[in-house]
C-alpha cells in the first residue's frame, strides 16, 4: 500500500457510539444519493445496509417505498434481527431484511452491504458467470466475486438470505443470477464503491463482447492489479471523490 493510500484510508476516530453512528448514517444516506444519481433504483427495489455500531445485530436501511434521491440521515430506519423497526416509523423492504440480515450474520466482519436492480448487473446476471479480468478496473474482482446460480424469486425467506451469504463467502461480492448485484465491505464506503464499479464493470464486458471477443488479462497480473484497485483499502478510498461529490452538490443528505 503506498504511503498515500493508507493517509486516505485512515479511519477517523470516534470520542462516543453515537458520533460513529452518525458517521456511518451520513456515509450510508449519500450513497443513497449516489445510487440514485447513477440510476440504480428500480421502483422500490434495492437496499444498503450498515451495521449499528453499538448493536452489532442491528442495521440501518433506506424506508420501503422512498426514492433513493430523496434519502436525508433522519429518513433511515434501523431494524433488529427479527425485522423489527427500532427506530423510525416506516417500513422495511422484506427482501431487504431477508437478504441483508443473513449477510450481516455470515460475515460479521462486514459493516455495510449494496444491492440493487442496477440494468448492467442485472443483464450480466443472466448470462449465469462470473466477470472476466478484461480491464484494469475488472480486476478488482479477480478471484474476489462469487455467483449464486439459482434464482427462486423474489427473496423473501430468511432460508434464501441464509443461501446467498454462502454462496458470497468470503468474498466481497456476488452476482445474483437472473437478478443483480450484491456487493459487502467492511465500510460504508467501501461497499458502496464495490458496486458502483462492480455495475462498470458489467457494463464494460457487456459492450466489448457485443463488439468482440476481449482480450483476457493473464492471472498474474490481474492479482498483482487485484492488489493495487481491489483491495478493502482501496475500495474504500476510491469512494471519496464521489463523497465530496455529491455532499457538496446535495447538502440537505445531512438533514
Ligand atoms: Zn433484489
Amino acid at each position: 500500500m503506498t504511503g498515500l493510500l493508507r493517509d486516505l484510508a485512515l479511519d477517523p476516530t470516534f470520542s462516543s457510539v453515537e458520533e460513529e453512528r452518525l458517521h456511518r448514517k451520513q456515509r450510508l444516506a449519500a450513497s443513497f444519493r449516489l445510487f440514485g444519481k447513477f440510476g440504480f433504483d428500480e421502483g422500490v427495489a434495492g437496499h444498503i445496509t450498515v451495521r449499528d455500531p453499538e448493536h452489532l445485530d442491528r442495521f440501518w436501511v433506506n424506508p420501503f417505498g422512498m426514492n433513493f434521491k430523496h434519502i436525508r440521515v433522519s429518513d433511515l430506519i434501523c431494524v433488529d434481527h427479527t425485522g423489527a423497526v427500532v427506530v423510525g416509523d416506516a417500513r422495511v423492504n422484506a427482501a431487504a431484511f431477508a437478504i441483508h440480515s443473513q449477510v450481516h450474520a455470515a460475515r460479521p466482519d462486514v459493516i455495510a452491504a449494496a444491492h440493487s436492480h442496477s440494468l448492467h448487473g442485472k443483464a450480466w446476471s443472466s448470462l449465469g458467470r462470473r466477470l472476466d479480468p478484461i480491464t484494469q478496473d475488472a480486476c478488482a474482482f479477480f478471484e474476489d466475486h462469487a455467483l449464486f446460480d439459482d434464482f427462486t424469486g423474489v427473496v423473501l425467506d430468511l432460508e434464501e438470505g441464509k443461501r446467498i451469504g454462502e454462496a458470497l463467502g468470503r468474498n466481497k461480492a456476488v452476482i445474483l443470477r437472473n437478478h443483480g448485484l450484491l456487493t459487502v465491505g467492511h465500510s460504508v464506503d467501501a461497499a458502496a464503491w464495490t458496486f458502483i464499479t462492480m455495475e462498470r464493470s458489467c457494463q464494460a464486458q457487456l459492450l466489448a463482447q457485443a463488439a468482440g471477443t476481449p482480450v483476457l488479462i493473464d492471472a498474474d497480473m490481474a492479482r498483482k492489479t487485484y492488489e493495487r484497485v481491489g483491495t478493502p483499502v482501496a475500495c474504500h478510498v476510491s469512494f471519496r471523490p464521489l463523497w465530496d461529490m455529491i455532499t457538496r452538490e446535495q447538502p440537505d443528505l445531512f438533514d
